[in-house]
């Protein structure tokens, strides 16, 4: 599985930052989750990332802010989108549930849904900005296996020490405690234009 941060708060040279998240997940399908706020940001970076829109297979909107949807519409895909139940936004909506194979949505709490990602036996954890709160995810995530690792906002979650025991962490756009996080050992960072390898 690889994933590539396209849009974050911070960026890798050549890459454009900008308020907002977005990442590319190649797997058994390309999904990508969430689309950044700045649709001309959004399409510069994926370009680089060499994502064009036609090899997306689905979308994932973890909530309807403007920073995480805003740049949808005028991404003009008109494939399958996966939306929370409470938004306005035109998709499909998922309860908790695999909407797809080896992807499960956690459901919607609080106007937010987070996804988990099946990689033969581990988990892979993906937040938009966690006004869910991470740690109603983790605890969703936990009765479908291994949690390997965290890739996300983790907005104000503070139970840090927590984080040390998965496999990698990657604390993104709206994540309070990230300076602190990024010191753990397991911590990656995170800024559009990196790929990763899981
Ligand atoms: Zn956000
Ligand atoms: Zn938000």
């Amino acid at each position: 599985m690889i994933v590539k941060i396209v849009y974050d708060n911070k960026a890798l040279q050549n890459f454009k930052a900008s308020w907002g998240f977005s990442c590319f997940i190649e797997h058994n399908i390309n999904l990508l989750f969430d689309t950044g706020g700045r649709y001309g940001i959004l399409k510069n970076n994926m370009e680089k990332l060499g994502i064009n829109l036609n090899s997306i297979d689905a979308i994932f909107i973890s909530h309807s802010h403007w920073d995480h949807a805003g740049g949808l519409k005028k991404l003009k895909f008109d494939g399958k989108i996966y939306v929370p139940p409470s938004s306005n936004l035109k998709g499909i909506k998922v309860d908790e549930e695999e909407f797809l194979s080896n992807f499960i949505s956690t459901g919607e709490i609080n106007g937010e849904q987070s996804l988990i990602v099946k990689n033969d036996d581990k988990l892979i954890i993906f937040t938009g900005c966690s006004h869910n709160g991470l740690r109603n995810v983790i605890k969703i995530a936990e009765k479908y296996g291994r949690i390997h690792a965290i890739i996300g906002g983790f907005h104000d979650f503070n139970e840090i020490e927590l984080l040390k025991k998965y496999e990698m962490i990657m604390p993104c756009h709206c994540t309070k405690l990230k300076r602190k996080i990024e010191t753990f050992p397991n911590a990656i960072e995170c800024l559009a234009g990196k790929v990763v390898k899981i």
